[in-house]
């Protein structure tokens, strides 16, 4: 099951009577989670007990369902809060939870979308509902226009909606190819195999380091110019943080969606490092560097669309990948340089050569679909470049022409 949430802006300002739905269902989650916390209880139904009767008769005509709702807010609300308490150090203390900002939820049940027009119809009460006409684009149309997505929850904010929509993801392909990629600071690099022929690859995006490193330095810089103010300096700081968190998640996707559109025409499966495990340095500076962020991140992004796509991905333990010689098995003791070297006369690309270390881990365990390759056959080829950041600029939907890639 597939789940994307999609937030729409309103067309419109916000009609009063859904503004103080939003005040009374947020009265209603904080009386909840009040009770919650003295009665002890984190459940959504425990809290209905607790709290629905009292609230029902302050307000007789709010619609059930979306008292409901609350409940349901109020109860993830306490269980967030349990688990900081649980991870508390001696000393340290917790206000109790309190909602304040605006804000109601309603299930599918509860509300109304006309996907053509792009209207949420939401009851206030019995026999009155209130229209809310929402900013639609090309984006939202994929979702809205597409009755495999159904719609699920819906959350109401001052100035947006976030609707959820949820589909049942398709099969997926059985593999004619495979993609194997070692996920590293500036690029993917790896190897592609179908039938018959095999080749080096790489999609860059360079301009991610470059971008976390210039935000990195500015909010360095931010510190020190503004050491005696520290409230402008974590809003100054937390600014920076969105801004570069925007720039490097809209590159990630382009990165991604290159590289699932090669594979979907190729009918690939992709052969990915197994992130979980690793741990970052001591170092402090190497750990910012390096950071895990974007790599985890882009990783995510490629198994969620891969997901949708019905794209094969296999997951793979990456020790030894960037030490071991894939043709002889030898484990080097120290990396290298940007050469892989083995006395046994096999030297290839580092990156290239983690790749086909992953590749070979998972075929040896038969993910890979029975393919066979040669690692030989890499040294020769011409890479092939998947991506690189001059792409970013094409006007191909996926930013990338067929021609010149397959070869
Ligand atoms: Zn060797």
């Amino acid at each position: 099951m597939s789940i994307r949430s999609a937030i729409f802006y309103l067309d419109s300002p916000l009609p009063p009577e859904a503004k103080f739905l939003m005040e009374d269902s947020r009265i209603a989650t904080n009386e909840a989670v009040r009770a919650g916390l003295q009665a002890g209880v984190t459940s959504r139904n425990a809290l209905c007990k607790l709290a629905y009767k009292d609230f029902r008769e302050e307000h007789p005509n709010m619609y059930a369902q979306h008292l409901v709702s609350a409940f349901e807010v109020a109860a993830g609300i306490l269980k967030n809060h349990r688990r900081r308490l649980k991870r508390l150090r001696t000393g340290q203390a917790v206000r109790p939870p309190y909602v304040r900002r605006l804000m109601m939820k309603a299930e599918n049940q509860a509300y109304k979308f006309d996907r053509k027009e792009g209207v949420v119809d939401l009851p206030i009460r019995a026999g009155l509902h209130v229209k809310i006409k929402l900013v639609v684009s090309q984006y939202h149309r994929c979702y809205l226009d597409d009755e495999a997505w159904s719609l699920g929850s819906l959350t109401l904010l001052p100035d947006r909606l976030v609707v959820a929509f949820r589909r049942i993801s398709p099969k997926s392909h059985a593999p004619k190819s495979v993609l194997s990629l070692d996920t590293n600071e500036r690029s993917l690099d790896g190897v592609f195999v179908r039938e018959g022929s095999s080749n080096a690859v790489r999609a860059e995006f360079p301009d991610i380091a470059i971008i976390q490193q210039r935000h990195h330095d500015r909010r360095k810089r931010l510190q020190k110019k503004k050491s005696n103010d520290r409230r402008t300096t974590r809003t100054l700081c937390r600014r920076e943080g969105r801004r570069e968190h925007h720039r490097v998640e809209y590159r990630l996707h382009q990165v991604a969606n290159t590289i699932l559109s090669f594979a979907k025409i190729q009918e690939s499966a992709i052969v990915l490092e197994d992130l979980a495990g690793i741990k970052h340095k001591k170092n402090k500076d190497m750990n910012r560097r390096l950071s895990m962020w974007p790599r985890r991140e882009l990783h995510r992004i490629i198994e969620y669309k891969a997901e949708d796509d019905g794209i094969p991905i296999i997951k793979v333990d990456p020790r030894y990948s960037s030490r071991k010689c894939p043709i002889c098995g030898i484990t080097q003791h120290s990396r290298m340089g940007t050469e892989f070297e083995c006395e046994c006369g096999w030297h290839m690309d580092r990156h290239i050569n983690a790749s086909i270390n992953l590749l070979q881990t998972a075929s040896s365990k038969g993910l890979a679909g029975g393919l066979r390759f040669d690692p030989g056959a890499f040294r020769h080829d011409a890479m092939m470049i998947l991506y690189e950041p001059a792409m970013a600029a094409r006007s191909e939907p996926n930013g990338m022409s067929e021609e010149g890639v397959v070869p």
